[in-house]
């Protein structure tokens, strides 16, 4: 027996009780008798025994190095399983006479072995069937339904040192020389040290249990007749305390064939293994590297075991069992075997942890490009001249298919940052419970009426819940249309409210883009019960900002728009206004242009609808809502984008009054308006903007940002103005500032300059060329001088001084 510690079981022979012997034992310790088979034990001795009366067990003798806690470990959580998950197959323990579940026996050497007996479970090994995904699938499951059964079960023995656990994979580096195959040889010395360095430090933050830790094809049974159905999982042999993703990583790589249909058998084991015991990303993540740290382990533990001149599995050397299975693995790669697990698992797209060279996934990129068209049309452009192929967001980032980051300092829908952990915590956890359509009794969507009601001025608090901005901008007219009686609307020339039939109608905005050259005129400019007022430009329109009554002069042209709408015989019912007026070109609206128009209309019978759906919840930094900037109070307020951190939900938010007189005759009912699970996702949204003080945040992170862009774009012939609120900023790209002639193309050069450079914009506003700056709520100083910093880059190196 060699000295070293690695070797104390490793290097031993199992015992070697006859036949004879070992009836004896069984009759003697067991009162059991019958014919005995010899079964293969690694380091163990195994005998099946079967008679007519019983239905068969095992004798275990064990090898003299395993200690007393190692079996009693094994049993106990034998004992555990047969309680915590009776629908599972495993063994049961088989008491001695004496009472006891384990005794002792003495060798011809004078050597004590444990020994102990459990049931025998019906079926045949996997290895003695034709393996295939079905059966592979299931064993997976089984291997996880073992793990989830094990969950509260603990055993100081299971800290003891096991010669298969991985995590000592290093502890065998000297044997790498021994390696016969020089591939092979080359593979592991690359796998040994990369483990210890990447891989090691990460399992020790994973969730970590008492795992069965070999699930192999010898140790999972299956019925004869229908292989795909599991009939159990034995040996506890290797039962330890460690990471869940060891135990899903060493049955993949135990029960994979070692051909080229290695991934889809370990596509199949995990996905089993996922159905029962749902694994992390981290774990999907490792679980190609830990399927390689075993097969590493069983082709050096072949290794010390020739060395020491002991047989291994029925004469065949692990080397030879081991290696075809490293090859091929490797072969297929870490990037292949992750991405399809995460599939196979329906995790989203892979995000490699550290960034791979730009273009590394251009090829499958631009298929991607190619099959989004096919399927999707032309309807809905890329943004970018590049396209970001995007796979994860993390706050204010967003990150692309190659693992590269992008600061997003564009969208609005993430409002509280992407992937909030409070947002998916809480929207996972309605799920986990109920989703179901609102003419079911449940709280959550009451409760957030409750809470948005408080939030709102004066008499706002009844809410009929749908889908997205549009389906709230149409509802809120079409109750504004019933409750004043009057069908005509009035809205800002530029604007844009949304897709529904009625709403586009509404979206002048919409055209953009449309026009070429066919003098195609937007429908809102055809319907006769549709007026547009003058959009309040004191950039480019009629009244600049140094006329200080801009806002009263830009707003009488309501008069004019009301009595049109009046002569044809649609009396005004609504004005619908984006108080962000953010498709005009987030203009500075001039004082008393929003009073004036609003007074009209509101004279005049129509009632007010404040679209809140890009600039409620606090992002002009002075007001939960947009429309408070202008002291006004609307009859209809919608929600939306934001509402949810990107879960669909529309909201419009009236006074009880005009809910009643609106559903008076009619019922209102949208099936997946105000669902449990996107409530959870806005109740959250409202939790983090009050937690993390996010509406000081864009006011404060706001004007910083803003400050720093005039700064850079102060002495820049591009940039004519910089406007906005809180964080929703405005660039004005010019080809002159004097004469502030838009330039949109300079826009879009600076946009996709800022995108190569690892930041995202938007451009808008009626030319097309204003930069819309309007990132998540939680930008932060810090990104804000990232953007400063890049736009004075891109400004220089998009040309003009
Ligand atoms: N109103 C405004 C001001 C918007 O910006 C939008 C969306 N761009 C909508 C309404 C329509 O919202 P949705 O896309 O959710 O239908």
């Amino acid at each position: 027996m060699s000295e070293d510690p690695v070797l104390k079981l490793v290097g031993s022979h199992p015992p070697a009780f006859s036949l004879s012997q070992a009836r004896q034992i069984s009759e003697e310790h067991f009162g059991i008798g019958g014919k005995l088979e010899p079964l293969w034990g690694e380091t163990d001795q195994n005998f099946k025994i079967t008679d007519d009366k019983h239905s068969g067990y095992v004798l275990k003798i064990s090898n003299a190095e395993v200690e007393v806690s190692a079996i009693d470990c094994q049993i106990s959580a034998m004992r555990h399983l047969a309680t915590s998950a009776p629908s599972l197959s495993v063994p049961l323990i088989k008491p001695l006479l004496s009472g006891q579940v384990f005794g002792r026996v003495a060798a011809r050497d004078g050597v004590e072995h444990l020994i102990h007996m459990v049931t025998l479970l019906d079926g045949v090994t996997l290895a003695n069937v034709a393996i295939d995904h079905d059966n592979l699938f299931a064993v997976g499951a089984q291997a996880g339904a073992v793990t989830v059964g094990l969950r509260g079960f603990f055993h100081a023995a299971a800290g003891l040192e096991l010669y298969w656990d991985l995590r000592r994979l290093g502890n065998y580096e000297r044997y790498i020389p021994g390696i016969a195959d020089a591939g092979i040889r080359k593979a592991v010395e690359a796998i040994v040290p990369s483990f210890r360095t990447d891989i090691l430090p990460l399992l020790g933050t994973l969730r970590s249990q008492v795992i069965h830790h070999d699930t192999n094809q010898k140790n999972a049974l299956v019925n004869p007749v229908n292989p795909a159905e599991v009939t159990g999982l034995v040996d506890f042999g290797d039962l330890i305390h460690g990471p869940i993703v060891q135990d899903v990583a060493v049955a993949a790589a135990e029960l994979a064939r070692g051909d080229d249909r290695i991934l889809d058998d370990i596509s199949a084991v995990v996905r089993g293994y996922d159905k029962t015991c749902p694994l992390e990303e981290v774990e999907i993540d490792l679980i190609y590297d830990l399927a390689l740290a075993r097969l590493a382990l069983g082709v050096l533990i072949g290794v010390t075991r020739t060395q020491n001149e002991i047989g291994s599995m029925g004469g065949a050397d692990y080397a030879d069992i081991y290696s075809p299975p490293l090859e091929s693995l490797r072969s297929v790669g870490r990037g292949k075997t992750v991405r399809q697990l995460r599939s196979a698992c329906r995790f989203p797209e892979y995000c490699p942890p550290v960034a791979l060279p730009p273009g590394t996934n251009q090829a499958a990129t631009n298929v991607l490009i190619r099959r989004r068209r096919k399927v999707l049309g032309t309807a809905l452009p890329l943004s970018y001249d590049t396209p970001v192929h995007t796979v994860r967001g993390r706050g204010v980032w967003l990150y692309d298919v190659d693992g590269r980051r992008y600061l997003d300092c564009y969208n609005n829908v993430p409002h509280v940052g992407h992937a909030h952990p409070h947002v998916v915590k809480a929207l996972s956890r309605q799920a986990h419970a109920l989703n179901t359509n609102s003419r079911y009794l449940f709280s959550s969507v009451i409760e957030y009426a409750e809470r948005i009601g408080a939030m709102m001025p004066g008499e706002l608090g009844a809410c009929l819940f749908v889908n997205s901005g549009s389906e709230a901008n149409d509802i809120a007219l079409r109750m504004a249309r019933e409750c004043s009686s009057q069908d005509g609307t009035l809205i800002v020339d530029g604007a844009y409210h949304g897709i529904t039939n009625e709403i586009y109608a509404l979206s002048p905005a919409a055209e953009w883009g449309l026009d070429n050259g066919e003098g195609i005129e937007h429908v809102s400019k055809l319907r006769a019960d549709i007026e547009i007022v003058e959009s309040p430009d004191t950039v480019r329109g009629r009244f600049g900002s140094d006329d200080p009554q801009a806002g009263e002069k830009y707003a009488a042209d309501a008069d004019r728009a009301i009595a049109t709408l009046e002569q044809a015989g649609h009396p005004v019912g609504a004005f619908m206004l984006d108080s962000a007026f953010s498709t005009n070109g987030i203009l500075n609206v001039p004082r008393g242009y929003v009073e004036g128009v609003t007074a009209r209309v509101r004279a005049a019978g129509g009632m007010i609808i404040g679209d809140e759906v890009q600039y409620g919840f606090g992002r002009s930094g002075d007001y939960m809502w947009g429309f408070q900037n202008h002291g006004l109070v609307p009859d209809f307020v919608t929600l939306g984008k934001p509402i949810g951190n990107g879960l669909a939900l529309g909201l419009v938010v009236t006074t009880p009054e005009i809910l009643e007189q609106f559903t008076r005759s009619k019922e209102f009912f949208s099936t997946f308006g105000g669902n449990p699970v996107a409530c959870a996702a806005a109740m959250a949204v409202l939790d983090v903007i009050e937690n993390e003080n996010l509406l000081e945040n864009s006011r404060v992170t706001g004007t910083y940002l803003r400050d720093g862009l005039r700064a850079v774009g102060q002495d820049n012939s591009s940039v004519g103005e910089v406007r906005g609120k809180g964080l929703f900023i405005g660039v004005d790209v010019v080809s002159d500032p004097d004469t502030m002639t838009p330039d949109a193309a300079q826009a879009s050069r600076i946009k996709n300059h800022l995108r190569d450079s690892g930041l995202l914009v938007g451009t808008e506003g009626v030319g097309g060329n204003i930069l819309k700056i309007r990132p998540p709520l939680v930008f932060q100083h810090e990104h804000a001088d990232m953007l400063i910093e890049a736009f004075e880059k891109a400004l220089k190196q998009c040309g003009r001084p």
